[in-house]
C-alpha cells in the first residue's frame, strides 16, 4: 500500500495556475498519459490542470535525470507500469510543478490537453472484465430469475471472463453499433443491428508488476501488482448478448468496443482515498483464505463516485446540457481490486504490465444508482425521459454516453479521472 506523503497536502499548489482547485487534475493527481502532436509523436506526459506536462521533453532537458530516460521516450506506459520507483517520480514531478525555481525550466513544456490528441496509455497485453458489482448483478439477475438473482457462486468467487483487447479505445473514439445475431419473438434468428445497445460504467484497473507464468500474487502483495485506474465503459449489445451468452458467457455482444479514459491515475495518487472495505451481509460466506487479507479489508476498497450522463443527438444540436442518468460509488464492489488480481492469478495465470481489468458494472443498491442502461429502464421495459421530451430504452445512433469520476476524502484534494466518453455511430 502507498503511504501518504508531501504530494497529498491539499495545503500545497502549483505555480500553474489552471492546476490549483482543478476538478481533474490538481497537482495531487499527476496521472499518466500518452498524447501526440503539436510537435511531436506519441509520447508520455502528465496532466496538470488544463495541461500536460511533456516527459520525453523533461528527460531531454536533464529534468528527470536519476530516472531511466527509456521510461520517457517510449510510445506507451507499459514500462512506467511495472517501474518500481514510481512513488520518487511522483514525488520528483510534483517538486517541478510546485517549486517556483523550476517553472521557468517547466512551463515551455507544457502543452495544452485541449491542443493536443491523447492516445491509448499502453499496449494492453489482455483484458480481462470481472462481474464485482454485486448490485448490478442482482439487478441483472432480477431480471431473469426473480427469486435468485445471484448464482451460487457469486459470494465465494469474484466472476470474470477474458475479454478483447484489440477494440480497447480511448475516451472521444466513435463506437459503431455492432451488426449481429439477435433472436426476436421467430423461431430463426437474423443478423443486423443490435436494437438493444448499451453502456457499462466500470472501473479499469491497470496492472504494474507481472507475475510469471505458474507464479501466484498473494493477496497481501496485491496493491503493489496494481499501478493505476481508469473509467472503463463495457459497451455491451443486449440482444446479441442474451442469444450469444449461453453457455459460455460474453462474446461478439461485447468485444466491438470497449473506452476507457486516457489518464491513468496513478495507485500512488489514489493512497488518501483508500478505505475500508464493505461489510458483507451477515450470512454471507467469508472469502477463501486466499482472497482474505485483514490489510486489503482495511484499506482495500475505493471512495470514488461516478456519473453517467447521456447527450443525445438532438441535445447536441440544441447546444443542451448532458442529462444524467445515474450516480454511484465504488465502494459497492463486493470483491476489492486486490482480491479481483490475486484471484485472477490463483491458478497459475501471469499478468503482464499493461493488462487492463474491468470491475464489472458498478451499480448502488438505490434507485439512480444503475450502471446500466438495462438496469435504469428495467429491461428495457421502463424508457429514461429527457428533458427535451426524447425518451430512450436503449442507445440510439448520435447518442454520447458520458461517464465521470472522483475520488474523495475528508481533508485532501478531490481528483478526477477526465472524462470518459463515446459516441453512438450507425451500424455498418
Ligand atoms: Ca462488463
Amino acid at each position: 500500500m502507498s503511504a501518504i506523503d508531501e504530494t497529498h497536502d491539499r495545503g500545497r499548489a502549483s505555480w500553474l495556475e489552471s492546476a490549483n482547485g482543478h476538478c481533474d487534475f490538481p497537482i495531487q493527481n499527476l496521472p499518466f498519459g500518452i498524447f501526440s502532436g503539436p510537435d511531436g509523436p506519441a509520447r508520455p506526459g502528465v496532466a496538470i490542470g488544463d495541461f500536460v506536462l511533456d516527459l520525453s521533453a523533461a528527460s531531454r532537458e536533464g529534468l528527470l535525470a536519476e530516472f531511466p530516460a527509456g521510461l520517457f521516450s517510449a510510445p506507451t506506459l507499459n514500462g512506467l507500469l511495472a517501474f518500481g520507483e514510481r512513488r520518487n517520480l511522483r514525488r520528483r514531478l510534483f517538486t517541478l510543478l510546485s517549486d517556483v525555481g523550476y517553472q521557468p525550466k517547466v512551463e515551455p513544456l507544457l502543452r495544452r490537453i485541449n491542443d493536443v490528441a491523447l492516445q491509448m496509455p499502453a499496449a494492453i497485453g489482455d483484458y480481462t472484465d470481472f462481474y464485482a458489482g454485486i448490485h448490478h448483478a442482482e439487478n441483472v439477475g432480477r431480471l431473469f430469475r426473480p427469486d435468485n438473482p445471484l448464482l451460487p457462486n457469486y459470494k465465494h468467487v469474484p466472476i470474470g471472463y477474458h475479454g478483447r483487447a484489440s477494440s480497447v479505445r480511448v475516451s472521444g473514439h466513435a463506437v459503431r453499433r455492432p451488426n449481429g445475431q439477435r433472436k426476436g419473438e421467430g423461431e430463426a434468428p437474423s443478423f443486423g443491428p443490435s436494437t438493444r445497445l448499451d453502456y457499462e460504467l466500470e472501473l479499469g484497473i491497470w496492472i504494474g508488476a507481472g507475475n510469471e507464468l505458474g507464479e501466484t500474487i498473494p493477496i497481501a502483495e496485491a496493491p503493489s501488482h496494481i499501478a493505476g485506474f481508469c473509467l472503463l465503459n463495457d459497451w455491451s449489445a443486449r440482444d446479441i448478448q442474451a442469444w450469444e451468452y449461453q453457455p459460455l458467457g460474453p462474446f461478439l455482444a461485447k468485444n466491438f468496443a470497449t473506452t476507457i479514459s486516457p489518464w491513468i491515475v496513478t495507485a500512488e495518487a489514489m493512497a488518501p482515498f483508500r478505505i475500508a472495505q464493505s461489510a458483507r451481509p451477515a450470512g454471507d460466506p467469508q472469502p477463501l483464505a486466499y482472497l482474505w487479507d485483514p490489510g486489503d479489508q482495511a484499506a482495500g476498497a475505493l471512495a470514488i463516485d461516478f456519473e453517467v450522463s447521456l447527450l443525445t443527438g438532438r441535445m447536441r444540436a440544441s447546444h443542451e446540457q448532458a442529462f444524467r442518468l445515474s450516480r454511484s460509488q465504488a465502494h459497492d464492489l463486493y470483491w476489492t481490486p486486490a482480491q479481483l488480481v490475486t484471484h485472477h492469478a490463483s491458478n497459475g495465470c501471469n499478468m503482464n504490465p499493461g493488462d487492463l481489468l474491468g470491475t464489472g458494472t458498478i451499480s448502488g443498491s438505490q434507485d439512480g444508482q444503475c450502471g446500466s442502461l438495462l438496469e435504469v429502464t428495467q429491461g428495457g421495459r421502463v424508457p429514461v425521459k429527457l428533458p427535451n421530451g426524447e425518451t430512450r430504452t436503449f442507445l440510439e445512433d448520435g447518442d454520447e454516453v458520458l461517464f465521470h469520476g472522483r475520488a474523495h476524502a475528508d481533508g485532501y484534494a478531490s481528483i478526477g479521472f477526465g472524462p470518459c466518453r463515446g459516441v453512438i455511430r450507425p451500424a455498418p
